[in-house]
């Protein structure tokens, strides 16, 4: 019998069974009490992720408050930014990958954007940074957890530079948020940015903000964006509702996977996230593979997504044939985006994944290798990866 499909992309994630039912539900009125309900429990459970984003159990944020958005991630960046700025006001843009180019260009429609760019894979330096912020700087944008590459910035040590000269903060914790820590307040973190279908393992198709205690994220006059108004989605959010018709099936899986999320407890499920990326990378090493991005002492490799430099053998143009192995395997990963196809391959731990699934991951991308001839040691990858998850 074929194994069950297993998706291991970087999002959209697998979503459990009872947040999936959730979503085939008759219909209701985004104007309903019944619909009230389901956007009381997705907001709710949504502070719960913002402020409970820590190993220890220990509080992240306090005051703040949860706004969900009809739109993919990108919609929540764009509300930040454009919420926050005016056309002739100064952001200054952190990129070091494909979702911090994303900041820059949207950004870019929105005001003067100011880019301290690495290249993609490269750790940021902070002088480089630190540089480039001055007292004219009105934002700084980052992306947490670089998706396109695998990296963790160093979000804490950006939010000190921005504080200095009183710069809002706006980060991208899509891939973060719901599966590590994301400690807002203390890394004076004015609008944070999630989405549905990462760490939340929620479907995609909704984004969700949440603007700290005392910021006021709400430019005045013509410049503010209409759909993405904060403020008016801030007074709906009081009745739980959105300012347009909502995304009904979506918000309600999305309320059932941040009450999940709540019932595993962040800790457990930071430490559920560190631990299986630990393994899975410990897993490519002995295999004999090399993670792509590189290190520096303010920077860590990803704990919800790990990417690894593809081989000779299935590099470039060979590389379809690997990504075709490991697909008739009943497994979905990803590749790189851009510049970077044909060069490295990305795995996701984001959501519920399970430590056996992981360990199928493993075993099938091995095969995969084997199957196209790339000399890997399958066996030892497994090994690895099971020191970590405990077998
Ligand atoms: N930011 C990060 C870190 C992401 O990983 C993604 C998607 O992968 C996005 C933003 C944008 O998401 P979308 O293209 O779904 O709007």
């Amino acid at each position: 019998m074929r194994d069950e499909f297993l998706l291991l992309n970087p999002g959209p994630v697998p979503m459990s069974e009872a947040a999936r039912e959730a979503m085939s539900e008759p219909m209701v009125s985004h104007r309903s009490a019944a619909f009230e309900a389901v956007y009381e429990r997705a907001q709710d459970g949504l502070e719960y992720v913002f402020e409970r984003s820590s190993l220890d159990g220990e509080r992240t944020a306090r005051g703040g408050e949860a706004l969900i958005l009809n739109g993919t991630a990108t919609m929540g960046m764009e509300a930040a930014v454009a919420n926050l700025v005016d056309a002739d006001d100064e952001l200054v843009a952190v990129v070091n990958g494909k979702f911090g180019r994303r900041f820059k260009r949207i950004a870019e429609r929105h005001c003067e954007v100011t880019p301290v760019e690495f290249d993609w894979g490269q750790p940021i330096d902070l002088d480089t940074v630190a540089d480039a912020v001055s007292d004219e700087t009105e934002v700084v944008t980052v992306v947490h957890n670089e998706t396109s590459t695998g990296l963790l910035n160093p979000v804490e040590e950006i939010g000190e530079i921005a504080a200095d000269h009183d710069a809002r903060f706006v980060v991208d914790g899509v891939t973060s948020i719901g599966g590590d820590a994301f400690r807002i307040d203390d890394w004076g973190v004015d609008v944070a940015v999630t989405d549905g279908q990462k760490a939340l393992a929620a479907p995609p198709g909704v984004s969700a903000l949440y603007v700290a205690d005392g910021v006021d994220a709400h430019v005045d006059g013509e410049s503010a964006p209409f759909y993405e108004d904060l403020d008016w989605h801030s007074r709906k959010a009081g009745q739980h509702q959105t300012p347009f018709t909502s995304a009904v099936p979506l918000f309600r899986g999305l309320a059932v996977a941040v009450e999940e999320i709540e019932a595993e407890g962040m800790p457990d499920r930071i430490a559920r996230h560190r631990r299986q990326s630990t393994a899975f990378r410990e897993a490519m090493w002995a295999m004999g593979l090399e993670s792509f991005p590189e290190l520096n002492e303010a920077t860590d490799y990803s704990n919800t997504l790990t990417a690894i430099e593809l081989p000779a053998g299935a590099r470039g143009d060979d590389s379809d044939a690997f990504f075709d192995a490991v697909a008739d395997r009943g497994v979905s990963i990803s590749g790189g985006q851009a510049h970077l196809g044909g060069e490295i391959f990305r795995v996701s731990n984001m959501g519920n994944i399970t430590d056996d699934q992981l360990r199928r991951g493993i075993r099938t991308i091995g095969e995969a290798f084997e199957s196209v001839g790339v000399d890997v040691e399958t066996s030892a990858a497994v090994d690895a990866a099971n020191e970590e998850l405990g077998r």
